[in-house]
């Protein structure tokens, strides 16, 4: 579980991410979300901070916890009212900016881009879901990665581009593509992983690996 000291300090996190992301001097006080002012428009993208501007301007409320035991996920209000509740699973994403490899930024699938990820999900973009192709077909992303890949392409070359929405779940690691050459190494070994021969050589770059333990979309190649 996590205790009131170490949610402080993942707020901070979050907020210090997001202030990177957006250029803007952001923190929380009184547990709401407060802008003190742009501090850079350089090396930030614009799409985030639109985005987090539009949530703090909003009318409805986006909430945010944190969580060790179920997976990162948002939960809508069922009243119809604009409020929407997301839950960050801080090992999962410590697991994720962990094994995300060394030719890629560290916060490209950290506690920042992670609840952007989710914020698709909220009243903010409509409740986005995942589509079928996304979660069953390794290779395919929708419409919530589509953006976070806007924003990543607005960071920089070494943000990548998240090619795939499911897993790849080799010995014991889940691999997410990062770009195209990673990908297209991962969809050359499919075949085999495909006849239950998991003694393929994965990229090394480009990618993030983390423990298939950790609790997170997998692809069943079965
Ligand atoms: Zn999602």
């Amino acid at each position: 579980m996590v205790g009131n000291q170490n949610k402080a300090d993942i707020t901070k996190q979050l907020t210090d991410e997001w202030s990177k992301l957006t250029g803007l001097d952001l923190s929380v006080v009184d547990g709401e979300l407060v802008n003190g002012g742009v501090t850079t428009n350089k090396g930030i993208s614009k799409t985030a901070r639109k985005e987090i501007l539009d949530m703090i301007e909003s009318d409805g409320n986006v909430y945010i916890d944190f969580t060790t035991v179920s997976a990162s996920e948002t939960k809508n209000a069922s009243d119809g009212s604009k409020n929407s509740f997301i839950t960050l699973n801080v090992e999962t994403i410590a697991g994720q900016v962990a094994g995300t490899s060394k030719d890629l930024n560290k916060m490209t699938s950290g506690m920042g881009m992670t609840a952007l990820h989710e914020m698709g999900h909220t009243f903010l973009h409509g409740k986005l879901p995942h589509s079928d192709a996304e979660m069953k077909k390794f290779g395919v992303i929708g419409d919530i990665d589509k953006r976070m890949n806007q924003i990543r392409s607005e960071m920089g070359v070494n943000w990548g581009q998240r090619l795939s929405y499911t897993y790849l779940g080799v010995q014991g690691y889940n691999y997410t593509p990062m770009n195209s050459a990673s990908l297209k190494a991962m969809q050359n070994v499919l075949p085999q992983l495909m006849k239950g021969n998991q003694n393929v050589k994965m990229p090394s770059m480009g990618v993030i690996k983390q423990k298939s333990s950790i609790i997170g979309k997998v692809l069943g190649y079965d």
